[in-house]
């Protein structure tokens, strides 16, 4: 076992456990396995159990009462049935050291802050409530296991008065028997359980008792299927331990069993009222969810994202460039398919649907929000449009990941609601500006909050009357431009935006494609409110700025000769081919065609020598997001590139332009960094340790560049990418490239 501490570095000196059965005895054991403690004292009220212990090696020493078992501890843990927490407390208050740390195990918390209360008067500062979140089905001192806790959670309840080194031993002695160890308040502890583990075990208990009931031999059970057994596996926990926990944690077991019993209520009168929609509704949200909590458990989507930061790419020099492929479809098409198709009357098909993170958050999101959504299935959506005004109240705040674009466009929709909603996203966006869609959806009569600097959590306050007005964009932004248009849509009159040069019109094409009028002059683009969109059928293109890593990455091998199917041109994005054929990049479209009202082509690349070029300012918004992979090409070009007018690549998923200078600076390549952008010469690259600070396009950019590198790269902090370029890794190793990932 690693990260044990050496035998004169332990973490107490004398552990007293009182409660020698399944979770005090496998504490006992792990610590003192793990030489965490010095020496571990037992107690149980049955002797024979505190015998045991001393015979099977679990203890050090068993005591005669609780008063002696803590004598001289300085760590003290109850381990013992919730309800016997008072009585065991009186019964060593006397002995107790006021130095000793005193922490529990119970399933619930603020029963034990109240038995310690009534006991001693208050808290002191050495209490820490805690609560390992593993167990079994068995009981008692003879089922205990000292890897019980290994890779198990175990949650501590400290408050601001808890002292921190002690907190911190504790800390340290769960995590040496393997735990992970998470804090939270003692009130949330109480809820978080009441529903996750307290009422799944009542409605065990309670269904297996019904059904038993009405069959006095339980001859039902012969026929029970694999299913009914795993429902049902937690009904064989111990009764009285769990009679305990309902009552030490009743409020909060009440308020989750109110909350089953009306959605249970409304699924009944659903069945009874043949109203198969919400059984839709209902079970492919649930479904969703449990797929979720399946990645998580096993270590995939969110939890990836959001805890396992370290992801690393290793790239070996060199590799080639080659085959024929179709990258993942277009995100942000990805994301509005959802939206309109939402918010339109019927059924919306939708083909070619990225399954990143984000658009699955965009996806969850909506069905937080009454709508019903079968798949995603390889690509392939059925959305059950609720029309324009059909929206549902969600329950809690709706998590939009890491997804800037969705943050924006869900504020515009949501302005214009009858409820109130907030939407939050992981730590990176929660960093993201937001006071560019507040301010002006204010001035349309919108009631927004924001966290300190403009920024994530946005709370949007409902029943709002919009007004349609005039804005001119003071930075060309697609997002914001998107953000007032499908407010428009719920505003009283004319809304028009007019942008300061191009940007991307995903939004106007696909309003237009739902069937809601959108009036385009030059730079202006105007809605009315009050219509209706009609469902339709998506065919997303793939995603250029997917396209875009490969694209480069051909260009810069010599020999390379790559396809790249179904690519979305929308006029809007292609700034990243001309820039590359400004630059001497060969690129042949064939198959040119409209799909959606989106243009679309297959793109074949050959390498051919590539020079610096001063990217014209009108292509700058048209490749917002391919500049990461864009400055690979250039260090590979012969000549100086310069870029200028991209000052909003700094407030992009990171830095960009600092991100990608520090990350090219690594590998030996030196540029210069302006307010608005880069100058980069043509140059050698050599291999490094990149930090990717969890962009994804950085990340990305990094493993194209090894195919013109002298040495191996390491790009770190890459589990992001799963974000907007699922299968990055295979597609590239495929066309040839030498990458291989790494957790750590
Ligand atoms: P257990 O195996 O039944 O062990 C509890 C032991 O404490 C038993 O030997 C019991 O003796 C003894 N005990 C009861 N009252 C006592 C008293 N007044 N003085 C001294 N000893 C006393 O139960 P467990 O599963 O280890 O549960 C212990 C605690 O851990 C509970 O608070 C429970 O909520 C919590 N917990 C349990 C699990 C789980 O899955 N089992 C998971 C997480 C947390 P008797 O048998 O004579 O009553």
């Amino acid at each position: 076992m690693t990260g044990q501490p050496n035998p004169s570095s332990q973490l107490f000196e004398r552990m007293a456990v009182i409660g020698m059965g399944l979770i005090g005895g496998s504490l006992a054991q792990a610590a003192r396995s793990h030489r965490l403690v010095r020496h571990v004292v037992g107690y149980d009220r049955r002797p024979s159990e505190t015998e045991q212990a001393l015979a099977l090696g679990i203890i050090d020493e068993g005591a005669a009462s609780a008063a002696d078992a803590v004598a001289n501890a300085d760590l003290v843990v109850i381990a013992v049935p919730v309800r016997a927490t008072e009585s065991v407390l009186r019964e060593l208050a006397n002995k107790l050291s006021p130095q000793a740390v005193l922490t529990d195990v119970g399933s619930t918390k603020q029963s034990f802050v109240t038995a310690v209360e009534a006991v001693f008067g208050g808290l002191s500062s050495r209490v820490i409530p805690g609560h390992p979140i593993a167990g079994s089905e068995k009981s008692g001192i003879a089922a205990s296991d000292p890897a019980l806790f290994s890779r198990h959670k175990v949650i501590l309840t400290p408050d601001d008065n808890t002292d921190p080194d002690a907190l911190t031993r504790l800390c340290s002695l769960w995590s040496g028997c393997g735990a992970k160890v998470l804090q939270m308040p003692v009130a949330r502890h109480d809820e978080i359980l009441a529903a996750t583990s307290h009422l799944p075990h009542l409605i065990a208990f309670s269904l297996v008792d019904t059904l038993a009931g009405e069959d006095d031999n339980k001859e039902i059970f012969r026929y029970a299927a694999g299913g009914f057994r795993d429902f049902t596996r937690i009904a064989a926990s111990d009764p009285v331990m769990w009679r305990d926990i309902f009552l030490a944690n009743r409020d909060s077991v009440l308020a989750a069993l109110d909350h089953f019993s009306g959605d249970l209520q409304r699924l009944r009168l659903a069945i009874e009222q043949s109203d198969g929609d919400t059984l839709m509704r209902v079970f492919s949200r649930a479904k969703a969810a449990r797929d979720h909590f399946s990645k998580m458990l096993s270590g995939q989507a969110y939890v990836t994202t959001m805890t396992q930061k370290n992801l690393i790419f290793r790239l070996q020099p060199g590799g080639q460039v080659r085959g024929d492929i179709r990258v993942p479809g277009d995100k942000s098409m990805s994301h509005r398919s959802i939206m309109l198709g939402a918010l339109a009357e019927g059924i919306t098909e939708v083909e070619g649907f990225l399954e990143g993170e984000d658009s699955l958050a965009t996806l969850q999101a909506f069905r937080d929000m009454g709508v019903t959504i079968e798949g995603p299935e390889r690509g392939y959506l059925r959305i059950h449009g609720v029309g324009i005004h059909g929206l549902q109240a969600p329950r809690g705040p709706l998590y939009l990941g890491n997804s800037g674009t969705a943050m924006r466009l869900f504020s515009g929709l949501l302005a214009g609601q009858a409820f109130d909603t907030e939407l939050t996203g992981d730590a990176s966006l929660t960093k993201r500006p937001m006071a560019r869609v507040a301010d002006p959806l204010r001035q349309m009569g919108a009631e927004i909050e924001t966290a300190e600097g403009g920024r994530p959590p946005l709370k949007i306050r409902g029943g709002r009357k919009l007004h349609g007005i005039h804005y001119n964009l003071p930075v060309a932004s697609a997002q914001v431009k998107s953000c007032l248009l499908l407010a428009g849509l719920y505003a009283e009159g004319e809304t028009s935006v007019t942008e300061p040069a191009p940007t991307r019109d995903h939004t106007e094409r696909m309003l237009s494609g739902f069937g809601y009028r959108v009036q385009r002059e030059g730079a202006t683009a105007r809605v009315r409110g009050g219509g209706v969109l009609t469902a339709a059928k998506i065919d997303v293109p793939a995603d250029i700025s997917s396209a875009a890593f490969f694209l480069v990455a051909a260009s810069i091998t010599p020999g390379a000769d790559l396809t790249l199917r179904h690519v979305g041109m929308n006029p809007t994005r292609v700034g990243v081919i001309n820039i590359l054929q400004a630059m001497g990049a060969k690129l042949t479209l064939s198959n040119e065609r409209v799909i959606g009202g989106e243009p679309v082509a297959d793109i074949r690349v050959q390498y051919a020598p590539l020079k610096g070029i001063t990217i014209p300012a009108d292509q700058v918004p048209l490749a917002i997001d391919e500049f990461p992979v864009l400055f690979i090409a250039a260090v590979c070009a012969e000549g100086q590139t310069v870029l200028t007018g991209a000052e909003e690549l700094r407030v992009k998923e990171s830095d960009r332009i600092q991100v990608m200078a520090d990350g090219l600076e690594a590998c030996g390549v030196s540029t210069r960094v302006t307010a608005d952008g880069i100058i980069i010469d043509g140059q050698p690259l050599g291999g490094g340790l990149v930090d990717s600070h969890g962009d994804h396009r950085i990340a990305m950019a990094f493993a194209v560049a090894s195919l013109r590198a002298s040495a191996p790269i390491e790009v770190q902090d890459c589990a992001n990418v799963a974000t907007s370029f699922p299968g990055f890794v295979a597609l590239a190793r495929k066309v040839g490239m030498q990458i291989s990932e790494e957790h750590s």
